[in-house]
């Protein structure tokens, strides 16, 4: 069926408000207003818009060059709303779209070499089964294809626990147990390695991850989130 007489059978919707979009287009006029208040509010301890930010999160690594992302993370906000999609089902139009976000402020935080590989955070494995997809894959995935960089996997998630009621301490110590490299990860020797997850918060994953592939051998590690809390 060509995609014309699919598009009138299924018309495109806003995955946030469920309203019908243009074809080209992934968020209705409203919500992609939103998701753009949220990439432009200034950041409290920089004052410089979200997706131009380098603030380092409260745990950060000297191993980690910087922590770029996007906008400003609401669960309620389209941006936030994006992210719970794409944690419950692989939708590349989604990831695609804030791939193409993510891959502006990572040119504009770093200087980015043809010979990059990108790199994510995985999910909970217990949750990739539960809910099927991995998002910072997904998106890792994306931003790949859209700077034209290998993408491979290097981490492995032995099952994380929930951070939310720990301190940042005890974040550390608990992503440090979580996170190790994957056996058949590639030789990063003298590479630059961009890390991608969907949301960071803490930095304590990001950081724990970031050391790991430093001593993979890789020569920086750029932390780039689509979300910032
Ligand atoms: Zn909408
Ligand atoms: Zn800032």
């Amino acid at each position: 069926m060509s995609r014309s007489i699919l598009s009138l059978l299924f018309p495109p919707k806003c995955p946030v408000c469920r309203s019908r979009t243009k074809k080209e287009e992934v968020l209705c006029v409203k919500c992609l207003s939103e998701y753009q208040k949220e990439k432009y509010r200034p950041c409290r301890r920089c004052g410089k818009k979200s997706c131009r930010c380098t603030c380092r999160p409260t745990v950060s690594t000297p191993d980690a060059f910087g922590y770029l992302s996007v906008f400003h993370y609401d669960e309620k906000s389209p941006g936030g709303r994006l992210i719970l999609k794409l944690k419950d089902r692989e939708d590349q139009r989604i990831a695609a779209f804030l791939a193409r976000d993510m891959a502006k402020s990572l040119q504009n935080g770093c200087i980015l070499r043809s010979d990059a590989l990108v790199t994510f955070v995985p999910r909970n494995p217990s949750a990739v089964l539960k809910q099927g997809t991995d998002q910072a894959r997904a998106l890792s995935q994306a931003l790949a294809d859209f700077c034209s960089l290998e993408q491979a996997a290097c981490l492995k998630n032995k099952g994380s626990k929930s951070q939310k009621t720990l301190s940042a301490k005890e974040r550390l110590e608990n992503a440090r147990s979580c996170y190790t490299l994957l056996k058949n990860c590639p030789d990063l020797t003298g590479r630059q390695v961009v890390l991608v997850d969907d949301i960071v918060t803490g930095g304590a994953t990001l950081t724990v991850c970031a050391e790991l592939l430093k001593s993979r051998g890789a020569s920086t590690v750029i932390c780039l989130t689509a979300g910032r809390r």
